[in-house]
């Protein structure tokens, strides 16, 4: 029989169903060897498990293997194919596992039968050892190229949930050994208004939910539920509808944001299902205690036991253990009704992962404050993206304020009030409940007034903006940014999760041109699980291309991944951070062995790409002609360009009154890059933040660029200042600003234009 389709395997929604439908670790872990055994078509499937402490690997489950040697059959690190595995991180696949001559043959387990092996490593992040998969075979050979690269897929998403387990399981241990901690004393608030700077836009008030890494609340039950009448019924009851909930909420999140959102609720479920938990909080209510106090007891033991923890990834549950617990309050108290855990409240961290986003945003969070950061870092553009309002503020001071302080954030202005008076309140009252305006209208084509056609495509960074892309009439993605399904996973997606996300955004457009952006990590887009080289610099270190080309396995996967998805389709693939035609060469020869690969491999693909470098380094402007020539089309990265011609970095507040999109530089820089397109006849556009602004928009098109490609909320108003503007007016407006030496001409002559 055939084996499946690579697709079935690696699709991420099985893993998690699948979980969701179990009891236990062994439960899942069982359920899983048989899933794979069966797609697979392999006559064993086995799971080992391994423990740091004593460096050795247990089997844990097994499909083909006797059933009783589940828990007893043990190996070291190195020891054997799947210690090897283990020790060397990488997968052995061997079509005679007998031939190997780390072979170890384990008596009476039933394993003589089997030839062919394959073992991969399931590892957290890349580096952490977490336990192997193993798939063996009677018939010899059995197992392929395509077979490794879905048991990978497989083990990414395993990783994260054995991860999860056993962090619970560890504080069971921990749990026998301590006592609760207090509640954490604040001071009073310190200040009552802030000036922040905005990440992403929007007017909110919530109450605040403090994150400081300090010390962590404890949950609190109202002190007139003395006489609270809820019973063991209504806990079990809560309790379901609790499980119901969140399986729903990683279900709409899988559907909205699967591209970044993998297994985000799989703590959440794992802590709601474990005995230790639920349990405890029945045995109270049982021994006489209001099931809301049993909640708040139990809840508040993990809490403490996962703060004091000197584990990290533990520490960063508790969070996990908080909601659970407001959840299951809410549900005693109005079953069923899930207003999200984050309703009315704004979160302010001293940072946050992009995970973290992902989650308040899922769980209607009104808004974020962060006291490290930066507007163009990847928290900010998910921020918007997920339309979230955010705001950069530098005082840690905020984080002394007390829990439930009334908070209100003016994002668009950057502004942070503190217990904001009934006058400002007042002052905010239609902006904060602003009814949803009337969409604006938007038309498919852009013309100025004298028929210019300007083309709008836009920049996409989640799969969602695919929606305003589709609503604001977008002629195409300009830009996505590839980089954020691989920034907020825990694995490097496999070529298939890339391929499928690729499909999505061109499903998004039918029809349309769609430029994919090979990754761009490095400079402050750090990889969590990937062991970047620790740089002074790491704006000027290992960025972009120069990553790519080091690492070539990631970089042949992303653009087969590419090749695969636009198939029959209008497929642009542009090259991040080239400071060379050497460089940009070298991707091009990446891309033809790629594309030889999928040929001989028999795999649908486009043959023929347009392909593209980022003109975003003044290197690239020195040598824009030969660039141009070697190229299918150029586009200009204002954000980084700016940032590299004025050495000012985009992501440091204490520089950003430097860091100017109208200095004289990169006016003229830009103008060289336009110029030197046309007259090689390559086609040219600005996907930076530059086209956002008006004055300098009508400056590009005054010089002759005739496509942009912006965030596509802002199609509209881009769209409806073009059909105001005459291109011969905004060809003398370029011609003045093109004329200007300092940059105190250039402020005088914008700002008497805006008086
Ligand atoms: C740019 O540099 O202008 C750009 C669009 O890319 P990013 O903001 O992702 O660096
Ligand atoms: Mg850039």
């Amino acid at each position: 029989m055939a084996k499946d389709n690579v697709d079935l395997i690696c699709d991420i929604s099985e893993l998690a169903g699948l979980f969701e439908r179990s009891h236990s670790l062994a439960d899942f872990l069982q359920s899983a060897v048989s899933i794979v055994a069966y797609h697979m078509r392999a006559a064993v499937c086995s799971i080992y498990l391994y423990d740091e402490q004593t460096e050795e690997l247990t089997l844990a489950a097994t499909q083909g293997l006797k059933p009783e040697s589940v828990g007893n059959v043990k190996l070291k690190l190195g020891e054997g194919i799947v210690g090897t595995a283990m020790k060397d991180l990488q997968p052995i696949c061997e079509g005679h596992g007998s031939a190997n001559p780390n072979f170890k043959r384990i008596e009476g387990i039933f394993e003589e039968n089997y030839e062919a092996f394959l073992a991969v490593p399931i590892l957290l992040r890349g580096v952490m050892r977490v336990g192997v998969l193993v798939t063996q075979d009677p018939q010899p050979d059995y197992f392929h190229i395509n077979d490794i690269k879905a048991l990978r897929a497989i083990a990414s998403q395993l990783a994260v949930v054995i991860e999860n387990a056993k962090l619970l399981m560890s504080l069971h241990e921990a749990r026998k050994q301590t006592t609760p901690a207090a509640a954490p004393e604040h001071s009073p608030a310190m200040v009552s208004f802030l000036k922040g700077t905005t990440a992403s836009s929007g007017v909110v008030q919530g109450t605040a939910v403090i994150l400081d890494g300090h010390g962590y609340d404890v949950l609190t039950v109202a002190a007139d539920d003395e006489t609270s009448p809820y019973t063991l019924e209504d806990f079990n009851l809560a309790l379901q509808e609790s499980e119901e909930q969140l399986t729903e909420l990683q279900r709409h999140m899988e559907e909205r944001l699967g591209d970044v959102a993998s297994l985000i609720f799989n703590a959440h479920l794992l802590i709601l299902k474990d005995m230790g938990f639920s349990g405890a909080m029945r045995k109270l209510i049982d021994q006489g205690t209001p099931a809301d106090r049993a909640v708040s007891s139990v809840v508040n033991d993990y809490i403490s036991l996962f703060a004091k923890s000197s584990n990290p990834r533990l520490r960063e549950k508790v969070l996990d253990v908080k909601d659970l617990g407001h959840r299951l309050l809410r549900n005693l108290q109005q079953h069923g009704e899930d207003h999200g855990d984050y309703a009315g409240q704004i979160i302010i961290a001293r940072e946050l992962l992009p995970s973290d986003v992902l989650k308040f945003a899922a769980q209607s969070v009104e808004g974020l404050i962060i006291v490290q950061g930066s507007v163009t870092s990847h928290i900010s553009i998910l921020a918007r993206s997920l339309r979230v309002p955010m705001v950069f503020v530098e005082k840690p001071e905020i984080l002394d304020i007390d829990e439930g302080t009334v908070i209100l954030i003016d994002a668009n202005q950057g502004t942070v009030f503190l217990d904001p008076s009934e006058k400002i309140l007042r002052q905010y009252e239609p902006l904060i409940h602003k009814e949803e305006d009337a969409p604006p209208e938007v038309f498919p084509e852009t013309f100025t007034r004298d028929g210019t056609k300007i083309t709008i495509h836009c920049n996409v960074n989640l799969l969602s903006d695919m929606e305003f892309a589709r609503q604001n009439l977008a002629e195409g993605v300009g830009l996505y940014r590839s980089e954020f399904p691989f920034i907020v996973r825990d694995e490097f997606p496999s070529e298939e999760a890339q391929k499928l996300i690729y499909e999505k955004i061109f499903a998004g457009l039918p029809d349309k041109e769609v430029t994919l952006r090979t990754l761009d990590v490095g400079g402050d887009k750090k990889l969590p699980y990937h062991q970047h080289l620790e740089e002074a610099n790491p704006f000027l270190g290992l960025r972009a291309i120069r990553f790519s080309l080091k690492n070539l396995p990631i970089f042949k996967q992303q653009l087969r991944a590419m090749l695969r998805a636009g198939h029959e389709k209008n497929l642009r693939i542009m090259i991040p951070f080239i400071s060379s035609v050497d460089d940009f060469l070298a991707a091009k020869d990446v891309l033809e062995a790629c594309k030889k690969e999928l040929a001989d491999e028999g795999v649908p693909f486009n043959p023929s790409p347009a392909m593209g470098p980022m003109i975003e380094l003044p290197a690239a402007v020195e040598i824009i002609d030969e660039l141009a020539q070697e190229s299918d089309f150029l586009c200009i990265g204002t954000n980084d360009l700016i940032q590299y011609l004025l050495a000012v970095d985009r992501t440091n507040e204490s520089v950003s009154s430097l860091y100017v999109c109208h200095h004289p530089a990169v006016l003229r820089a830009v103008y060289r890059i336009i110029n030197a397109a046309i007259n090689n006849d390559v086609d040219v556009s600005v996907c930076g933040d530059m086209a956002l602004n008006t004055e300098m928009l009508k400056f590009l098109i005054g010089i002759g660029l005739r496509k942009i490609s912006v965030d596509p909320q802002h199609i509209p108003r881009i769209q409806s200042f073009i059909r105001e503007l005459h291109t011969e007016e905004a060809r003398q407006h370029a011609r003045k600003l093109l004329r200007f030496g300092t940059l105190r001409e250039v402020n005088r002559f914008l700002s008497e234009r805006s008086d």
